[in-house]
């Protein structure tokens, strides 16, 4: 449970939606969405303005079970024994510059500062 385990450590799922928007009798909109890692479905019913009226979640079975024994750092935890780590490169003295392991890693890093800068709590980061 890899995918699943990382819905629970990271406390947000990644969700697509799925089949179509369904107009309702009031007017508003039932957006049904899938999460691609550990299939849970959500169903939401949207105003026309976006504002959220109502939310539903339907866990997938395996991810159910998984949040029955890890609470989130334990979901950490266990990924951490399931996904391979490596060491950080080292910079070389001589020719650092040059290191492709080092530019990778720089790379890297700056690509998550990125991500971070979209992120602000409590607001969803537009793609
Ligand atoms: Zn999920």
């Amino acid at each position: 449970m890899v995918g699943g385990g990382l819905c629970r450590a990271l406390n947000t799922h990644a969700w697509d939606i799925f089949g179509a928007i369904v107009i309702l009798r009031d007017n508003n909109r039932r957006v049904t969405l899938l999460c691609r890692r550990c299939e849970t479905t959500r169903q939401d019913v949207w105003a026309t303005n976006g504002k959220m009226l109502t939310r539903y979640y339907k866990h997938g079975s395996e991810y159910s079970a998984f949040i029955k024994d890890y609470d989130r750092q334990e979901a950490r935890g266990y990924l951490l024994t399931q996904i391979k780590a490596v060491e950080a490169p080292r910079e070389k003295e001589h020719g650092k510059g040059n290191n492709p392991d080092v530019r990778l890693a720089r790379k890297h890093v700056a690509r998550r500062g990125d991500v971070r800068a979209l992120e602000q709590p409590g607001k969803t980061p537009k793609s």
